[in-house]
């Protein structure tokens, strides 16, 4: 059985406020993008990984997998307008007899290995889809120009993250509809695919603010 992963990172970030796309600012002395695929390239779950990187940053995303000697990078595209898009791509160069798509954000640098596992173990129970969630702790209210139209029930609520884990047909067959999601498990449970949701990690937030860049640097 074997598992690809993508990594997408073609964002913009434009809430950091740097010249360079979010997966090329620099952690330490590397780009952000070399902690997550570092980490895809040393799970032992994950067979080949593609980079899908911002236009025009291809090349510099090659180089970072040479220079952390990332041995399990097949190919590098050009992403999408959107985040949907940028999956579509890096999904297109996995090939057919791939049983398994880890979906993996760039912007949630640090991964831990035990929630690939994780995700893993929901596939093998049977579901279409494994993502990673943490239970909401904060009461959470729908608002329309500042007023309260609903609040939700929060024993029901949960924040997604990824790694998201599909069996492979079912992420191509949802990615091949249109339509935009934050997502890719949204995608397939709009066509009634089953999606577990394992226990994810406070590591996974994703970075978009500066702030979340030192807190990132200060775990690693
Ligand atoms: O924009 P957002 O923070 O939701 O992005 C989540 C992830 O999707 C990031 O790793 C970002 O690089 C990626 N992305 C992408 N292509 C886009 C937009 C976002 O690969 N057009």
């Amino acid at each position: 059985m074997s598992v690809w992963a993508v990594l997408v990172a073609a964002g913009r970030g434009e809430r950091l406020g740097e010249e360079r796309p979010k997966a090329f600012v620099r952690l330490g002395d590397l780009p952000l993008l070399a902690e997550p695929l570092r980490r895809l390239d040393e799970s032992e779950w994950v067979d080949a990984i593609v980079v899908v990187a911002p236009p025009e940053w291809e090349e510099p995303a090659i180089l970072c997998a040479e220079e952390i000697g990332a041995s399990k990078v097949a190919s590098c595209v050009t992403g999408g307008e959107t985040r949907v898009d940028s999956v579509r791509a890096g999904v297109a160069e996995v090939p057919e007899d791939a049983a398994v798509i880890l979906v993996h954000d760039a912007a949630r640098p640090v991964l831990p290995p035990e929630v690939v596992a994780r995700v893993l173990e929901g596939l093998a129970a049977g579901f279409d889809g494994a993502v990673p969630g943490l239970r909401v702790i904060d009461t959470v209210k729908r608002v329309r120009d500042g007023v309260v139209a609903e609040t939700l029930p929060r024993d029901e609520l949960w924040r997604v993250q990824t790694p998201q884990a599909f069996v492979a047909p079912i992420l191509r067959a949802a990615l091949a509809s249109p339509g935009a999601a934050t997502d890719c498990a949204s995608l397939v449970e709009a066509r009634g695919g089953r999606v577990t949701v394992v226990e994810g990690d406070e590591r996974l937030s994703k970075v978009t603010e500066r702030a979340d860049l030192e807190r990132v640097a200060s775990w690693l």
